[in-house]
């Protein structure tokens, strides 16, 4: 699986190109068929997806060309998952955040228990992105807990890479300098690369 732009020409024509590179060997990715079509529960209503599939001409291994709106094995759109987040951290209720995406309650909660639970991993980890993105970034404040300083990093991670590559919504960052893993069980390998 690789996070890719949610521009399905560009993504087009960077496949074609050999421009993506292999998550797993780093050699060039070509186009093989695409992925099941799935359902994004975005905010403006429910979008149909259908990934591009590619195959390493290094490894022969197939990924999924995920669009950078969305995270790994989650049916909503990573903007709304972000917004959840920071309402929370803002003192919002979940159940209260729930009815005002119009997103089930349980869904919500288990958002922002993944979260919690991975917060010093994303802390970390976005640090790091943070850094490599900015070398004259100064030291990140503490926000008061360890989810807050998770998002807080993040939007410095977001604001480098802004800085770096040109405009971009802060959580479709989010998810690329994740590998689409913001909120996977495991801990990630993140193997992404600037
Ligand atoms: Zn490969």
């Amino acid at each position: 699986m690789l996070i890719v732009c949610a521009e399905v020409a560009l993504v087009e024509a960077e496949l074609v190109g050999g421009l993506l590179g292999c998550p797993s060997c780093r050699e060039v990715l070509g186009p093989w068929g695409h992925a099941r079509q799935r359902v994004l529960r975005c905010r403006a209503g429910d979008r149909w997806l259908r990934p591009r599939r590619a195959r390493c001409r290094g490894c022969a291994g197939t990924h999924v060309l995920l669009p950078d709106v969305c995270l790994l094995r989650r049916q909503d759109e990573v903007s709304v998952i972000g917004a959840a987040i920071v309402a929370s951290v803002a003192g919002e209720a979940y159940r209260r955040i729930a009815g005002r995406f119009g997103v089930h309650a349980d869904t919500v909660r288990g958002w922002l228990r993944r979260f919690r639970d991975r917060a010093e991993v994303i802390r970390s980890h976005f640090t790091r992105c943070a850094v490599a993105l900015d070398p004259e970034l100064g030291a990140v404040m503490p926000a008061g807990s360890s989810v807050a300083d998770a998002v807080e990093v993040i939007a410095v991670a977001g604001r480098a890479w802004v800085l770096r590559f040109g405009p971009g919504d802060p959580w479709p960052v989010a998810s690329r300098l994740s590998g689409g893993e913001l909120l996977a069980t495991r801990t990630p390998a993140y193997s992404w690369a600037i």
